[in-house]
């Protein structure tokens, strides 16, 4: 193992993980599942045409995802959960109803171990666990990684193209962890929304999800679609290992 090499792409990580930083992805298969599939597949969104922007909600399924679910359904917005295998295996219904709903599902780990200290065995079983938790509470597998932190380094990629899966980051955040207020999280999130950006939120943050309405209606009435992070990051074509974005540091 190339521990050199490995500790200068963790040391960019965690530079990416302090700052607003990464993100990336694929196709993530979009659950048709059986009703949720009428309008929506007749006008699939292409990002090249019209102003798009991705958010992404991590560490869930969250207390309050159910109440999101129903925000981003009132409101026909499309988003992103990288989701904890623990945490699907607690409340597999949310997960069910988000790949019902024609949300994107991706693997963020089973407990949230950081990702570059721990052995490529104890990686592989984070993300298979929470593959197969999400497999069987929504019958669909994620195509996409998040590893908890943002934290990738060549260890991390590796296992990530074992797994066939890109890893995808953030462009912005929307410090909503750190913020814990409605009005707070609303003005961060919309001064750093930018056409095809990818946005961390987290749908345990109470005040994130009271805020969503407003969030959405604003990036609508903006002329944003909101929706899927592999559909943002589409154009990049990005293969099994890639980061994007690519954090600062990295040479590809
Ligand atoms: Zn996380």
């Amino acid at each position: 193992m190339s521990r050199q090499s490995n500790s200068l792409l963790a040391i960019a990580a965690v530079t990416l993980a302090l700052i607003p930083a990464p993100a990336l992805a694929d196709t993530t298969p979009t659950p048709q599942a059986g009703k949720a599939a009428t309008a929506k597949t007749a006008k699939p969104v292409d990002c090249a045409q019209v102003k798009c922007i991705a958010l992404t909600f991590d560490d869930g399924p969250g207390k309050y995802a159910g109440k999101l679910l129903d925000t981003l359904k009132k409101y026909d917005a499309k988003v992103t959960f990288f989701l904890e295998g623990q945490y699907v295996k607690s409340r597999p219904s949310y997960v069910k109803r988000m790949a019902q709903e024609g949300h994107e599902l991706g693997n963020h780990s089973y407990k949230h171990p950081k990702f570059t200290e721990i052995e490529p065995w104890a990686i592989r079983s984070e993300i298979q666990k929470t593959q197969d938790e999400i497999k069987k509470a929504a019958g669909v597998e994620p195509k996409i990684l998040r590893p908890p932190y943002g934290l990738a380094d060549l260890q991390v990629t590796e296992v990530a193209a074992e797994f066939d899966m890109p890893v995808v980051l953030w462009t912005a955040g929307s410090r909503d962890w750190d913020l814990k207020d409605v009005e707070a999280i609303k003005k961060q999130t919309l001064e750093v929304a930018e056409q095809d950006g990818i946005i961390l939120m987290h749908d345990w943050v109470k005040q994130t999800v009271e805020a969503m309405p407003s969030i959405v209606k604003t990036l609508q009435g903006r002329g944003y679609h909101l929706v899927k992070v592999s559909d943002v990051v589409k154009k990049h074509e990005l293969k099994p290992g890639d980061v994007f974005p690519l954090p600062q540091g990295w040479e590809n």
